[in-house]
C-alpha cells in the first residue's frame, strides 16, 4: 500500500518537528520546507496528495503560497496552521480555499484527525454526479463547471464534497452542524460554523454566470443553514434521492 504524499512548510523548527513526527510516526510519507518559495516548490510536485501550510512564513507568506497552490492545483488538498487569537487569517485562508486549519498549538491527536479527514474526502469512491445550473454542466468527479467551450471552473475537493450534500438533500435545508460534521467529520463549535460559510461563499462566487445570469444554486436558510436552489438540478434525479425520505 502507498502511503499518502505531504508536505509540510512551517518556518518554527520546533512545530515542523513536531508535525513531521506525528505524520511520519503515522506512517504517512513526509517532506518538509521552512519558507514559502521552498515549501510552493514542493508542494508542486507532481505526487503530493496534501499540504499543512503555516500562514507566517519566511520569503513567501502562506497566502501567496496558498494563492499560487490554487491557480495551478486547484483540488490540492490544503490545511492552514494558525495562531491562536487571529481568526482574520483563518477566514481568510478559507476565503481563498483551504480545506481545513488547525489552530496552534494543536496536538497530534488532532492534526492526525485532520488529515484523515481531509484525504478521506478526496480519497471517496466515484459517484456518478452530475448538474446542471442554468446553461452549465456541474461534473462533480471531475470537480468541474463548464458553461461553454471557453468559460469552464474547477472545484476544490471540499467544494464539490459540499455541492454533492446539498445535492444529496435538496429538498430540505441543511444545517451548518450537519455540513461540518459530514464534510469535516468534526465536532462543532461556534467558530468553526464558519468554516462553513467560508466555503459556501466561495463556492457561490464559482456558480456565478460569467455572462450575468441570475441564478439561484445555493439559498440561506435564516437561522438555520443551506440549502439547494431551484436553478441548481441534478441532471439524474434518482441518484439523488436521501432514503429515509
Ligand atoms: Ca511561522
Amino acid at each position: 500500500m502507498t502511503s499518502a504524499r505531504l508536505v509540510v512548510i512551517e518556518d518554527e523548527p520546533a512545530i515542523r518537528r513536531g508535525v513531521v513526527d506525528a505524520l511520519s510516526a503515522t506512517g504517512y510519507d513526509v517532506s518538509e520546507a521552512a519558507d514559502g518559495e521552498a515549501g510552493l516548490k514542493k508542494a508542486l510536485a507532481a505526487d503530493v496528495d496534501l499540504v499543512l501550510l503555516d500562514l507566517m512564513l519566511p520569503k513567501r507568506d502562506g497566502f501567496s503560497v496558498l494563492n499560487e497552490i490554487r491557480k495551478s492545483k486547484p483540488t490540492l488538498p490544503v490545511i492552514i496552521l494558525t495562531a491562536r487569537g487571529s481568526e482574520d487569517d483563518r477566514v481568510r485562508g478559507l476565503k481563498m480555499g483551504a480545506d481545513d486549519y488547525v489552530v496552534k498549538p494543536f496536538s497530534a491527536r488532532e492534526l492526525l484527525a485532520r488529515v484523515e479527514a481531509v484525504l478521506r474526502r478526496s480519497n471517496r469512491p466515484v459517484e456518478t454526479c452530475t448538474a446542471r445550473l442554468g446553461r452549465a454542466t456541474i461534473d462533480l468527479n471531475r470537480r468541474e463547471i463548464v458553461w461553454s467551450e471557453e468559460e469552464r471552473g474547477e472545484l476544490s475537493e471540499t467544494e464539490s464534497s459540499i455541492l454533492l450534500f446539498l445535492l444529496q438533500h435538496r429538498h430540505r435545508a441543511v444545517s451548518r452542524d450537519e455540513i461540518l460534521t459530514h464534510i469535516w467529520g468534526i465536532e462543532t463549535t461556534g467558530l468553526e460554523t464558519r468554516t462553513v460559510d467560508m466555503h459556501i461563499a466561495r463556492l457561490r462566487t464559482k456558480l456565478r454566470d460569467p455572462n450575468g445570469e441570475a441564478l439561484e444554486a445555493i439559498l440561506t436558510v435564516r437561522s438555520h443553514g443551506y440549502m439547494a436552489g431551484p436553478d441548481l438540478v441534478p441532471i439524474d434525479a434518482d441518484q439523488y434521492e436521501e432514503s429515509s425520505a
